[in-house]
């Protein structure tokens, strides 16, 4: 445990946004621009004009990170690298803990009530996974009922598509029902129309701050060093498009329409505590895909629908780490650049009540469930799909990640 001083700010002490989380975010008041702050129980505070009177007494860590913090998103910060991320956090959890700061820096906090939060990165590139065996076993099972639930790559590599960048959207934007292509395997020709198998994927999304160089592999020992921290991710995805554009290339237009993350980025460092062992890998992953000591994080993720918890998917039961992604991306030259994004893929655990989309707790819409007293298979127009996020801290309590939250309306 971490010796941690207790926070000024009313309401946050022993809170889920305690000093052993503050992520960062954006956001804005009526009528100015957007900026960075950073969370502390239910306030945000203004980094930059906080960082500015730190500069204006001498306090010169702070003078380089202002500049970073005035700008309308978390790029220009998550790309100064991990030592400007520590003597940011350092500086944060100064200026929050002690008494001595209050007066000049509690009129730059502001209650989440009274802002706007706001797309916390500009996306760069948007990859996503297929890192949980529970998952992609059930999806096998479910889509190719007559074959052998994993593809023979699965235990070698962790599988991936190109996502759009270009839709990817902060948590509360609604979502449109998508329209496209739809043939059921009972149908001889495709019909256009909205989606009737609307769906969610529970995940977690990582976000790249440092860069790396063209023809250059990031080592799984190099994770940390390049990866700025994580998000709530809701990779919405229409499972009848998705079911009949897929082979032989893919996801397309059956998961492009909108992917949902959280206001709040969790940076690396909170989440210290929640490192644990990956449930085993059979057979070992070549060389460039091995990890040392602990992999896997220990994330408690709920599904929501509807204001009930229909599912309580643990991020600890993923077959891939984060930093096996990471690696696999980059090992044929390929860069990473800051605002990067990548999904985990949809976190399932092995039982019935921890599986991450509405395709796995109806079993492709064969077995309904119960959510306040109706049965349901996929999404129906009204819908709100909040999924929710906690770890362990390292104060020894916990953590909660951003959520993300949407909701579905009608098709156009
Ligand atoms: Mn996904």
């Amino acid at each position: 445990m971490t010796e941690m001083p207790t926070t000024w700010v009313a309401g946050a002490a022993g809170s889920l946004f305690d000093l052993d989380n503050l992520p960062y975010g954006v956001f804005s008041l009526t009528d100015d621009s957007p900026r960075v702050g950073v969370r502390i129980g239910d306030h945000v505070l203004d980094l930059a004009p906080v960082a500015e009177i730190a500069v204006t007494d001498g306090q010169s860590p702070a003078s380089v990170l202002a500049a970073a913090w005035r700008t309308p998103s978390l790029n220009a910060f998550m790309a100064m690298g991990p030592e400007q991320w520590a003597i940011a956090r350092e500086w944060i959890t100064e200026v929050l803990g002690h008494d001595v700061h209050e007066a000049r820096t509690a009129p730059h906090v502001h209650p989440l009530a009274d802002v706007t939060l706001h797309l916390p990165i500009e996306v760069g590139d948007y990859v996503d996974f297929y890192a949980s065996e529970h998952h992609a076993s059930n999806v096998g099972r479910i889509f190719r009922p007559d074959q052998e639930p994993l593809l023979p790559n699965w235990k070698h590599l962790p599988v991936g598509y190109h996502g759009r960048a270009g839709t990817v959207v902060p948590s509360g934007t609604d979502i449109v029902r998508p329209c496209g292509q739809r043939k059921a395997p009972t149908e001889d020709a495709p019909t256009y129309g909205p989606s009737r198998r609307l769906d969610i994927e529970a995940e977690l999304g990582f976000v790249i701050g440092t860069p790396s160089r063209l023809g250059e592999r990031v080592s799984t020992a190099d994770f940390a060093a390049h990866t700025f921290g994580v998000v709530g991710l809701n990779d919405w995805s229409a499972r009848d498009v998705q079911a009949w554009e897929y082979v032989p290339l893919g996801p397309f237009l059956g998961k492009s329409f909108a992917t949902s993350i959280s206001h709040w980025v969790t940076p690396l460092a909170a989440l210290d505590a929640a490192w644990t062992e990956l449930p085993g890998q059979d057979p070992e992953p070549l060389d460039y895909l091995r990890v040392d000591g602990p992999a896997g994080l220990d994330i408690a993720v709920e599904v929501v629908l509807d204001g009930e918890v229909v599912s309580r998917p643990p991020y600890s039961s993923m077959y891939w780490s984060p930093a096996q992604m990471l690696a696999h991306t980059t090992v044929n030259g390929a860069t990473v650049r800051t605002g990067d994004l990548w999904g985990s893929g949809t976190v399932s655990g092995p039982d019935v009540d921890q599986r991450g989309s509405l395709l796995e707790l109806s079993w492709g819409g064969k077995e309904p469930f119960t959510v306040a007293g109706r049965e349901r298979t996929f999404l129906e127009d009204g819908d709100v799909v909040t999924l929710r996020y906690t770890a362990p801290g390292t104060a020894g309590g916990r953590i909660a990640l951003g959520e993300v939250t949407g909701r579905v309306v009608p098709a156009r």
